[in-house]
């Protein structure tokens, strides 16, 4: 075993054993914005045998207070927080395998990643994506941890397929949905502490020390000074559609999926076609231009200026309209661009 990990090695918790078990363990990273980027620093630092990441969206400037992994010429490629994880994991440490995806984690996507992998780490900011991550752990007994964070408020929990409650069992219990957009703003410690909790939590899971695994529902407020621990022991649901007897993984249903969304906390809607398919930016970098059309763009996507408006389209039809919160007006200008 390599000088590399010593010091993690002489840790009790971990040892030589452990070690080689995180080194043999597949991670997958539900998101690379600002919890995203730090349990994928921490976890590629840690040896970790394979990382996924995957994550819809660019980097922006506003992402820099705190989205660790990214610099400034990120910015200004407006590269997607995918592929600049990528690029930046790989040079932190080269024994891990790194795997990135530009896309949505949709119930199709994720159901398509979930084979091997050992734990999933929520770095979600919506709630719509969380309860499909609840419920693709359910359905392939996949323990994953929750992470949430808004100003200087954050909270963790460990699910654990067959020993804990769901997040959907939770939610009789604490009205979560609120405290999923981060609409009030954010300091960077209370994404650390929660980063920390759940990087933990993964370690734990990774070693399979199960009974180190926390059982309580753990929230703080940095800047009020206060720290709870729930016991959630009796919050587990019989009637649960998640993890329940009679479960139907409500979530993973694709009548569910809304195709389009209001991003949360922004001024911008995501349209997502519903047959997704590659198309040419290139192609469609010309036709723009040729149309009097200002357009910025790199490999993963294209960036077109329209007035007060500005609209960004990945590879495979996927939209970002910056600018609006109006679903039918971003949906006519997807199609005066798209057609
Ligand atoms: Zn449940």
């Amino acid at each position: 075993m390599n000088e590399r990990y010593s010091r993690q090695i002489l840790f009790s918790g971990i040892g030589r054993e452990g070690q080689e078990k995180i080194g043999n363990k597949h991670v997958l990273i539900i998101g690379a914005g600002a919890l995203g980027s730090g349990n994928a620093e921490i976890l590629t630092r840690a040896g970790v045998g394979k990382i996924t990441i995957i994550d819809r969206d660019y980097v922006e400037s506003s992402n820099l207070q705190r989205q660790q992994l990214y610099t400034e010429e990120d910015v200004s490629e407006k590269l997607p927080k995918a592929a600049a994880a990528e690029k930046r994991l790989r040079a932190i440490n080269s024994d891990v395998e790194i795997r990135a995806l530009v896309d949505d984690a949709t119930p199709e996507v994720l159901e398509e990643l979930i084979s091997d992998v050992d734990v999933m780490i929520d770095a979600t900011d919506n709630f719509e994506t969380r309860m499909v991550i609840n419920d693709i752990s359910q359905k392939y007994n996949v323990p994953w941890i929750y992470g949430a964070c808004v100003g200087s408020f954050g909270m963790s929990f460990s699910i654990i397929p067959g020993k804990t409650p769901c997040l959907n069992c939770l939610l009789r219990t604490i009205p979560l949905q609120g405290m999923t957009c981060d609409t009030g703003g954010i300091i960077s410690p209370t994404v650390q502490m929660v980063i920390s909790h759940q990087t933990a939590e993964a370690l734990k899971i990774l070693v399979e020390d199960w009974e180190a695994v926390r059982t309580s529902f753990v929230s703080f407020d940095l800047w009020r000074n206060q720290y709870t621990s729930l016991k959630m022991g009796k919050a587990k649901f019989a009637g649960c559609l998640s993890c329940g007897e009679d479960r139907t993984y409500p979530y993973l249903d694709r009548e569910n999926m809304t195709k389009s969304t209001v991003l949360c906390g922004r001024d911008t809607v995501q349209i997502r076609p519903s047959n997704l398919g590659k198309i040419s930016l290139e192609r469609l970098a010309t036709q723009l231009l040729s149309l009097g059309y200002k357009v910025k763009g790199n490999p993963y996507l294209l960036s077109v200026e329209m007035g007060s408006e500005r609209m960004v389209i990945f590879q495979d039809g996927r939209a970002l309209i910056h600018g609006t919160k109006d679903l039918i007006h971003a949906k006519t200008i997807y199609q005066r661009i798209l057609g």
